[in-house]
């Protein structure tokens, strides 16, 4: 049984007027998460795993304001707190074996080593990633499934150059984060498998898709799973206009993904998904109430 740990502090963000607000999180009920603060002095300190200090200096400061990316008082709090959370949970899953849904915002996976994009400024699944992979030795795949490719998740991961590392990420091609990190064809791009997507997915193309990675996984044989859970390839999404996509995903493609990374020792950690619907049907499929 995976545990859903919900960040506390996520609402100290506030966003800039876009989708990516605490109102996402509206439909989760508190009572069925453990609600937890991340211990912020007890791991800030692995955070430049991932990211330069002098960035992560500025985050702290709240001195970043840029358009999609735009600190406020608090911001550092919401986003510190969810990325420890993301480390005590790799730390619980190592030491009892723990499956865990991190729920937190703001996302993580377009933020680059010292710079944010997206709605991102702290990698999660990369430095999850490569705390599991440097701190407790262990070989990490990353699989990314939000509509939108993790590039930021590739930058850092791709530096390392390790055989023991494997990013996975499935995005609509066309789309943010555009064509200088989207491959519009199917294939691997350093330690990157990149499974391009045309834009009107229903759950029987996309199982087919989980298929794929369901054998890529298998020929890589990590020893654990970090799940990049991005839910904005929902029907809601689409139905909502919140995203430049006609994706159609149900409740179906998320229960298939779940049983895939049930296979593994894994943690997921919450990405994108604007509409509190598409979040809310993606979890219960992951067995959130
Ligand atoms: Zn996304």
């Amino acid at each position: 049984m995976r545990e859903f740990w919900l960040n506390q502090e996520h609402a100290r963000h506030q966003g800039s007027g876009t989708p990516e607000s605490s109102n996402r999180l509206s439909l989760i009920n508190p009572a069925n998460c453990i609600i937890k603060k991340g211990n912020v002095s007890q791991y800030s300190s692995y955070f430049s795993l991932a990211h330069d200090k002098v960035y992560l200096q500025k985050l702290e400061e709240e001195a970043i304001q840029e358009h999609e990316a735009m600190c406020n008082a608090g911001s550092w709090q919401a986003m510190a707190s969810g990325t420890a959370l993301c480390l005590e949970a790799a730390d619980s899953l190592i030491k009892d074996g723990k499956k865990t849904f991190i729920l937190t915002r703001p996302p993580g996976h377009h933020a680059h080593t010292d710079w944010t994009h997206g709605f991102c400024f702290i990698n999660n699944a990369a430095l999850t990633a490569l705390y599991l992979h440097e701190r407790h030795n262990k070989k990490v795949a990353v699989l990314d499934f939000d509509l939108h490719n993790g590039d930021g998740t590739e930058d850092i991961l791709n530096k390392k150059e390790s055989n023991r590392l494997l990013f996975i990420s499935t995005y609509q091609a066309d789309i943010f984060p555009g064509p200088r990190y989207n491959l519009q064809v199917e294939g691997m791009r350093g330690d990157t498998y990149h499974l391009p997507l045309h834009g009107t997915m229903v759950d029987f193309d996309f199982i087919k898709i989980i298929s794929k990675i369901k054998d890529r996984l298998r020929q890589f044989s990590p020893e654990v799973l970090v799940v990049s859970a991005g839910f904005d390839m929902n029907r809601h999404e689409s139905a909502s206009g919140l995203m430049p996509s006609s994706m159609q995903l149900t409740r179906r493609s998320y229960e298939k993904l779940n049983g895939l990374c049930g296979e593994y020792p894994s943690l997921a950690i919450l990405e994108g998904g604007y509409s509190p619907k598409s979040i809310k049907e993606g979890l219960e499929a992951f067995s959130l109430r």
